[in-house]
């Protein structure tokens, strides 16, 4: 039996989950946050407690120290020798990376060198990751790309009509985001609706704060919504999605800003947060939108209009679709968002079973039997995919 620790560093965090291989079963999760402030906050989660500590945790290689010395102390392994690999999700691989990989020198070099196309995630992971490799200095590091789930797509798909040099020159393309999330739901939702992978043709909605869609045919991703960065595609939490380009100039112009602010804006202050006036949380907008709130409706009524675009053009891109699958935050709780994307479904034949769609439970089926389309709820699971991929790539038996 292998234990695996599924690791998910940013710039100020670490999220961790420890997951005994073959059996996917999780040891322990938990995150650190706030590193690098004068007081951090560590949440672990085990044996059903879940306990939180305000450890100072200067960098993250004494997060890492940390997080280990406590498997010890609370008895959650006996020895470090039980971690016998340990998995990354490095959010931008580019079009080097076609699969996960065994972390080196050159590898390390490679995530550096494509920072500019994910500034706030890659130096991150690095750190992480050399974390790490100084605490556990005999345990193969694999890293797990969200973007190689992604390069299956057609050239046709991924390519702007830009300038041919801009690609060339600067790789300016379609890379997708969420990939390891897209992965694991068309993987579950083709074994949930018996049938081959090969054969099964899957719409995934990841909505959560950062929202991607995708179409996965035969196990394989054809199309995802998010582009070179994920500001591109549906509006989400706090970003714009799609718009046309020459909104940029224009509020340079009108509000004396660069570029590079107006993009932040669209980035960091737009989405749900913009349009609502009130929050990135769809909790808090969904409460305008019960008393009344105009924005708060006009929100989500935009961003299922821009959901179900997608899920039309991905029906036809595939020449049909089996299922369409929810996932994520706002994927898996928000029932009035699904009933909103859905009721506009109805040309395809697509129907959604009220009564299911209102119940509390996991992974389950929305859709009424003589829907077209199934239309189900995977809660994603991202920590199992490094786990797996971890097990594969370090050959680890
Ligand atoms: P990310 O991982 O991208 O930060 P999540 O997948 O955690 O995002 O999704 C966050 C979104 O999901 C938020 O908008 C939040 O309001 C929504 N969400 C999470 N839980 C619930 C819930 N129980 N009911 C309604 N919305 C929820």
């Amino acid at each position: 039996m292998a234990k695996i620790m599924a690791v998910n560093a940013g710039s100020s965090s670490i999220k961790f989950q420890l997951l005994d291989m073959p059996e996917e079963k999780v040891i322990t999760s938990g995150v650190m946050e706030r590193i690098g402030l004068a007081e951090g906050i560590f949440t672990l989660k085990y044996n059903g407690k879940k306990e939180e500590t305000h450890p100072v945790l200067p960098t993250h290689k004494e997060g890492v120290e940390l997080l280990l010395k406590t498997l010890i102390e609370k008895g959650i392994v006996k020895s470090l020798d039980e971690i016998t690999g340990v998995g990354h999700r490095v959010v931008q691989g580019g079009e080097y990376f076609k699969d996960s990989c065994l972390v080196d020198d050159t590898v390390i070099a490679k995530i550096q060198e494509l920072a500019d196309l994910a500034p706030l995630h890659n130096p991150a992971h690095i750190i992480g990751i050399k974390a790490f490799q100084a605490a556990l200095p005999n345990v193969p590091q694999v890293v797990v790309f969200d973007t190689v789930f992604h390069q299956t797509m057609p050239e046709e798909a991924y390519m702007y009509a830009t300038p041919y040099e801009w690609y060339t020159k600067y790789g300016i393309r379609k890379y997708g985001a969420h990939g390891t999330s897209h992965k694991y739901v068309s993987q579950r939702a083709a074994e949930l609706i018996g049938k081959p992978l090969e054969e099964t043709k899957t719409i995934v909605c990841h909505l959560g704060n950062g929202a991607s869609i995708s179409a996965v045919d035969g196990g394989k991703c054809k199309d995802t919504s998010m582009g070179l960065t994920p500001l591109e595609g549906i509006p989400m939490g706090t970003r714009s999605g799609n718009l046309d380009p020459t909104v940029v100039s224009y509020i340079c112009e009108k509000e004396n800003k660069t570029a590079a602010e107006v993009v932040n804006i669209l980035n960091k202050k737009s989405g749900y947060l913009g349009m609502s006036g009130r929050s990135n949380d769809a909790r808090d907008v969904t409460a305008g939108m019960n008393a009344g709130d105009h924005r708060c409706k006009l929100t989500f009524d935009v961003q299922a209009k821009r959901i179900v675009d997608y899920i039309a053009a991905y029906y036809v891109y595939m020449g049909g679709c089996d299922v369409i699958a929810f996932t994520a935050g706002m994927g898996e709780n928000l029932k009035h968002l699904r009933k909103n994307i859905i009721d506009r479904l109805g040309v395809l034949g697509v129907k959604l079973d009220e009564k299911l769609n209102d119940t509390f439970s996991d992974e389950r089926i929305i859709s009424t039997p003589d829907s077209k389309i199934q239309v189900w709820i995977i809660p994603t699971n991202e920590e199992v995919m490094i786990a797996r991929d971890t097990v594969r790539i370090a050959n680890i038996k």
